[in-house]
């Protein structure tokens, strides 16, 4: 076997990627994480995480993203940097290229996860990073006692928009219908937090300034009214795309472009499966990412053995 061939490559070191790697080093594979930036995915970007049984007061996405490394780590899993280009695919042996090599395996559990989704109006690309943002945790102190603005309804808008409120003086939350989509217990807790104030039925139009935001257009959908609200932050949370790019057309993906899976989390290519956000799943959780990788490795290992 050449030192670039494994039985297992995975694509993408979030939750599902490194619990695919400590799955798969523990039943005895080769196995190479292949992640683009730092290990983590979206949790990195997670000040605070409740929801994950075992830590009864939560704890930050960092923190949790060091211990499943370590753990991955201790397993003996390699961990490499990288930018997967391409698949291929077709033969026994997939062929996984990065941008300055390739390498060969058996397998490929692809937990390459989601980015955010962009609104597509004038302002949010040129005021990137000069007060428009997707990272509260990131940026969030550079909004002490000022106003600003998040739009989205979802759990990510939600989550994030608490952490905002423990510096920013006061957060509009815009949002395009008069019901959250996040979880109840945290509409309950934004909806009592004296420093939010919902933007029911609205959406925003143009994020204005010259050189750092100094306002958002929103438009209340209902009545056509278009109002200025002046902040000097944007956070944007409005849902996640799949990191696909590096696809190609055999594996099915849906409208949306998540990745099918059958419940062993094989998809429609042999020997390629997919685990945690990057796949058609009702519910991204850094539980349901870890559940799906753990069947995501072990179905790989089956695979393995069935091949001749
Ligand atoms: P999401 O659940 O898809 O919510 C996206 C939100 O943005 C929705 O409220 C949606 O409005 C709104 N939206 C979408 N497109 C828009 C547009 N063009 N203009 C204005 N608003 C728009 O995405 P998410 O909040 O990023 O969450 C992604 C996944 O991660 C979910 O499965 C979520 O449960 C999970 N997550 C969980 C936690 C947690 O458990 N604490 C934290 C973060 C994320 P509508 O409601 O009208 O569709």
């Amino acid at each position: 076997m050449d030192k670039n061939d494994y039985d297992v490559v995975i694509i993408g070191g979030g939750p599902a990627g490194l619990t695919a790697g400590i799955y798969a080093k523990r039943a005895g594979l080769s196995a190479l994480l292949i992640e683009k930036h730092t290990p983590g995915g979206q949790i990195m970007i997670t000040d605070w995480i409740e929801n994950y049984p075992g830590f009864p007061e939560g704890l930050a996405g960092y923190d949790l993203t060091m211990k499943m490394e370590q753990q991955a780590k201790n397993f003996g899993l390699e961990i490499i940097q990288g930018d997967v280009k391409s698949l291929e695919t077709d033969s026994k042996i997939k062929k996984i290229n990065l941008s300055d090599k390739s390498v060969n395996s058996k397998t490929v559990i692809i937990a390459s996860g989601c980015s955010p989704k962009k609104l597509g109006i004038p302002g949010e690309n040129t005021l990137y990073g000069k007060g428009v943002s997707t990272c509260a945790t990131c940026d969030a102190m550079f909004f002490r006692n000022k106003d600003v603005i998040a739009i989205g309804g979802g759990d990510t808008a939600v989550q994030e928009t608490l952490f905002l409120t423990k510096f920013a003086r006061k957060v509009y939350l815009v949002h395009r219908r008069d019901k959250l989509r996040a979880t109840k217990i945290l509409q309950d807790r934004i909806l009592s937090n004296e420093k939010v104030e919902m933007v029911w039925d609205s959406t925003a139009t143009e994020i204005l300034g010259s050189k750092s935001v100094e306002a958002v257009s929103v438009k209340n959908v209902k009545t056509g009214e278009i109002k200025k609200i002046e902040a000097e932050g944007c956070f944007i949370w409005v849902g996640t795309l799949p990191n696909t790019e590096f696809l190609n057309a055999q594996i099915k993906v849906d409208e949306s472009g998540f990745i099918i899976t059958n419940n062993r989390m094989e998809t429609s290519a042999k020997g390629i499966f997919a685990a945690g956000d990057v796949r058609n799943t009702p519910l991204r959780q850094v539980s349901t990412a870890v559940g799906d990788a753990a069947i995501a490795a072990f179905c790989a290992d089956q695979y393995i053995e069935g091949l001749s």
